[in-house]
Order: C-alpha cells, then structure tokens, then sequence
C-alpha cells in the first residue's frame, strides 16, 4: 500500500516514498510482482510469500507522474484506488492540510474551533524543543507527547468525521489560524479527468474505488456507507469507461455493513490497511496490506523478508 511518490519532510502518517527509493523497491518485486486480481484465486497465497501486488490509495498526482515510469520500467502492475470526488478536485486533501497548517510553522497559543461536536476551543502550551519532535514524529505509532502533537491528534479526530462540505471549512479555519496559505502544494495535487483517464486505460494499472468522498465508513450509518461505496464506484466507472470490481477502504476503517455493502455491489477484492500479509483462506472483502514506508531497496527487503515474512525462497 503506497501513497504519494515524493519527497516530504513532515509526513506523520508515512505516506511518502521518495522516487529514488520507489525505484529500489520495484526492483526488489520485479519478479515477485502480481497483479491484485490474482489474490481472488487461493493459489495466489504461496507459503513463502512470494507473491506480491502493488496498490496505491487515494489517486495522487505523482501516481502518474512519478511510480507509473517507474512501474514500466520494472514491468510492475499497480491498482489504484481513487477517491470519487478526489478526481480534478482542486483543494489539497483534508488530511494532507492539517498536517502543513498544525505541523509546519509557528502557531498562537489559543485556537477556536467551532465545528463538530468536541471542544470547540484549544490551547497549546509549547515548550522549548518541542518543534524538533515534529519531523520523524509518527502519528500512527508513536504517543502523542508534545501539546503540538496532542491538537494535531485531537483535531484529526474531531475533522474526519465532519461532513465533506465542513472539512474544508474546518480546514480553511485552521489554515487561516495557523497563518498558512491555502494553495495546495504540488506535492500534495490529486489527478484531474484527463490524468485519470491516462492512468485507467494504461495496460499495467488498474483502478479501484476508494469511496466517493473518503468518509470515515465506520462513523456512518449504514445506508450513508453504502451510498459512499455505491456512488464512489459508479464514478470510477463513468470515469473509467469500464467495470470498477476493486476496493480499498479508507483509513483502513470498515465494519461488518461495509464489507456486506462492497460484497453487495459485486466487488471482488477490497483492502483493508491492517498490516500483515494476506493468506489462503482470508476474506476476499477485507484483504490485509502491508505499507512500504521511505527505505531503500536493502532495507526494503530485509522488512519483506525479515518483518512480513515475505518473499523467502526467493533468489533476488
Ligand atoms: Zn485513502
């Protein structure tokens, strides 16, 4: 499961992987590499894992730009699952925003926050040397210790389940307090119809669904999620041209009505974002996947190898 192909200094979610060392690691799954629809066939599990597929989540920019070269020249076939209404949507990502307004500069002491239903005012009481935790902080595994920190946590959580209209009001506000400027850094661009399309119909990528506007699926009610998986794929459909049987779910977050409401419309495969290598017998509706963080290629196979328990047997 990969994200953006780029560089990035603050990247609390390890979403990024430099083009240099996504170069690396296609080499090391060059001959490892299958495609994701392979995983619908029990034969696909081999017990030394030595089959792998690619995905990307989300449909950034730099998919194109940056790992398709890439994918072509390792002959590596990728699936990438696209946010319906991500596509030509000119407004950085919501999550992509509150890192560089919250983790990037300087911030006042006091911040109003009047959405959603939690506090509606924070303070942050920085002290000296917190600024130096932000760079290698990981928000996914590491504790919250810095105040910096524990608003950026607090307001992740308080935003994700705002409605998509509210985000990017939320999002606006917390820009505007924090001083940056709301243009979307060309790191951060997600794909446009015309690039969408070039992917779609590019013989190494297929594309997926990753709803229609990346709600967190287990804060909605059942018929709310199952219009979000609905209408996302009839999107990628329209855009695509072509029938859309793959899913991903996003923040890796879905529940029993989820799963029912994928397998519902007739999609064969859908990943989840828990971290362990897929095995026979796994649920074709909740596939595992493992996320490749910024390493090069000799780390890279040593995690496959030593930490996933990948690729064992294999030559190279
Ligand atoms: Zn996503």
């Amino acid at each position: 499961m990969y994200h953006c192909i780029a560089e990035e200094t603050v990247d609390p979610w390890a979403i990024c992987v430099t083009p240099q060392s996504f170069d690396e690691h296609m080499a090391v799954l060059a001959r490892a590499a299958v495609d994701l629809g392979t995983f619908t066939g029990d034969d696909a599990y081999t017990r030394g894992g030595g089959r792998i597929a690619v995905t990307f989540d989300d449909g950034y920019l730099d998919n194109l730009t940056a790992a398709l070269p890439t994918l072509e020249r390792h002959g590596v076939p990728a699936t990438i699952f696209v946010i319906g209404n991500g596509v030509g949507r000119t407004r950085e990502f919501w999550w992509d925003a509150l890192q560089r307004a919250l983790l990037s500069g300087p911030l006042p002491e006091t911040l109003a926050f009047p959405f959603g239903t939690g506090p509606h005012t924070y303070t942050l009481d920085e002290r000296p040397g917190d600024d130096a935790a932000i760079g290698g902080w990981r928000a996914d595994f590491d504790a919250a210790v810095t105040s910096r920190q524990k608003l950026f946590r607090a307001l992740w959580d308080a935003v994700v389940v705002l409605d998509p209209a509210e985000q990017d009001d939320a999002i606006d506000h917390l820009l505007d307090w924090a001083g940056q400027p709301t243009s979307t850094p060309a790191t951060r661009v997600a794909v446009d119809e015309a690039q969408f399309a070039q992917l779609a119909a590019h013989p190494l990528i297929t594309v997926g669904s990753h709803t229609l506007d990346h709600p967190s699926l287990t804060d909605l009610a059942p018929e709310r999620q199952a219009a979000q998986i609905r209408e996302g794929r009839r999107r990628m459909e329209e855009l695509a041209g072509c029938p859309v049987t793959r899913f991903s779910y996003p923040y890796g977050r879905f529940d029993d009505t989820a799963r029912a409401a994928v397998r519902d419309i007739g999609i064969e495969i859908a990943c989840t974002s828990v971290p362990v290598p897929a095995v026979t017998g796994d649920d074709r509706h909740a596939l595992p996947r493992l996320q490749p963080t910024e390493m090069d290629g000799d780390r890279f196979t040593r995690w496959l190898r030593e930490d996933c328990g990948l690729l064992a047997g294999s030559a190279g």
